[in-house]
């Protein structure tokens, strides 16, 4: 096996592996539970998993999509995630090479994702993933990009724009506008990613709110009521800053 099929092979298995245990913690977190205690059980019917009823996609498949015991159907999203989580980490793979921001940019990559199924879920941003995360950055840029400088301005500048922001519109309209957790998330974002980035996750969550917005409105004729939580458009903004970034704002500032 070459060296290059070897990276993907041992990259895809860690993503499926990977993809899997942040299914547990999706689920887990919120509720307080610990991550490793006790194994995994059909939410339906309590049934245990024996470790072949818990190959990531896989078992999903064999099973055709029910569980063992009681014949319920499992959630297609427990498979989406670990297939997602793939994707996630070849497409890493693709962009950093075997790197030790490679390994750094993997371990945001995966808080992104559970922050984005939690949100979705529960439109909770759980500290115990944003404060140990702002944590996390900052210490990986004293040896990593973005540097430890770019890494403070960018929890500033990630963590002050939306503080001010919703300052501003709870002086104006006596509501809370922006949670609390999405102040924390853009800090961790800022941590990881410096305040370029922040920056450009910023345009690209707001972006890609706007547009689903616009869509859920046209679609279900004024439901302006329904909105997806802000924390699953900043994790979608910022994978893509992570990920294309640098080329995004080499390419805008190219036009000057
Ligand atoms: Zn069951």
């Amino acid at each position: 096996m070459s060296l290059d099929a070897l990276r993907l092979t041992i990259l895809s298995l860690l993503g499926l592996a990977v993809g899997s245990f942040l299914n547990v913690c999706v689920h887990r977190l919120p509720r307080g539970q610990s991550l490793v205690r006790p194994g995994s059980r059909c939410p339906q019917c309590g049934y245990e998993l024996r470790w072949y009823d818990n190959i990531p996609v896989v078992s999903y498949l064999v099973l055709g999509g029910r569980c063992r015991a009681c014949r319920k159907h499992i959630a297609v999203r427990y498979p989406a995630l670990e297939l997602a989580t793939l994707a996630l980490f070849l497409l890493h793979g693709a962009v950093f090479g075997w790197t030790g921001l490679l390994a750094v940019r993997l371990l945001f990559a995966c808080a992104m994702v559970v922050l984005f199924a939690i949100d979705l879920d529960h439109h909770l941003l759980p500290d115990a993933i944003t404060l140990p995360g702002i944590a996390a950055g900052l210490l990986f840029s004293l040896l990593l990009p973005p540097g430890l400088v770019d890494a403070l301005l960018g929890v500033l500048v990630g963590g002050g724009v939306l503080w001010l922001i919703g300052e501003a519109y709870f002086r104006y309209s006596g509501q809370e506008g922006m949670g609390g957790g999405d102040v924390k998330m853009l800090a961790m974002i800022g941590a990881f990613l410096g305040w370029k980035l922040v920056l450009v996750t910023l345009v690209l969550s707001s972006v890609a709110g706007s547009l689903i917005g616009v869509l859920v409105i046209a679609v279900k004729r004024g439901g302006m009521k329904y909105a997806l939580p802000y924390g699953t458009f900043l994790a979608l903004g910022a994978l893509a800053a992570s990920l294309a970034g640098d080329q995004l704002i080499n390419w805008y500032v190219s036009f000057y």
